[in-house]
């Protein structure tokens, strides 16, 4: 089966959560169906390449499960991108705006060695706001992003555009 296919085949649609108007895209069943999960996570680093980059960083919290395979199987390891008052060290900490109200994303100061190239993780890209938030921590804390990847891309939110020159994949594009 295509990658996109077994995706597609493994996403829940939850209307109108966390609130009215939203339809989350539920990809509980891909993490829980090992030979599936293992498929998704191969086809990152396949259309990434394993040499592309030096370490795995993870946006909380559902960024942190591809991270860690990814990382696992190339061998690299894995930095948490955390939501606000997470981190128990100096952290650098970018805010930026939801539909409603605003989010903070930290990672720790010291996380990466200066031109580390780091390939961003998370299970969704909507609008964009969060990757494009991570891609500034990770430059302000001294890695360089060599990628983002995510399971699956929201197309109609043009979140790909807040990401200009960076290589995006996304497995299954809606
Ligand atoms: P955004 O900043 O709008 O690109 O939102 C991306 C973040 O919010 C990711 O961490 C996703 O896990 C989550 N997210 C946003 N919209 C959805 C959705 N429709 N379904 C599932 N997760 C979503």
């Amino acid at each position: 089966m295509e990658i996109a296919d077994l995706v597609a085949s493994k996403v829940l649609d939850v209307p109108d959560f966390p609130k009215p108007g939203v339809l989350f895209k539920d990809l509980m069943p891909l993490f829980a169906d090992g030979p599936a999960f293992a498929a998704a996570i191969d086809a990152i680093i396949a259309e990434q390449g394993a040499d592309s980059f030096d370490v795995v960083a993870g946006i909380e919290a559902r960024g942190f499960v591809i991270a860690a395979a990814v990382a696992y199987a190339t061998g690299k390891g894995v930095v948490p991108i955390r939501k606000a008052g997470k981190l128990p060290r100096k952290t650098v900490a970018a805010t930026y705006a939801l539909e409603y109200g605003e989010a903070t994303l930290e990672v720790h100061a010291d996380a990466f060695i200066a031109g580390e190239r780091v390939l961003v993780v998370d299970d969704v890209l909507a609008t964009g706001g969060t990757a494009a938030a991570t891609l500034g921590l990770v430059e302000e804390a001294g890695g360089t992003v060599s990628g983002f990847s995510v399971l699956l891309e929201l197309a109609f939110l043009e979140g790909r555009a807040k990401l200009a020159g960076r290589p995006i994949h996304a497995l299954l594009t809606v």
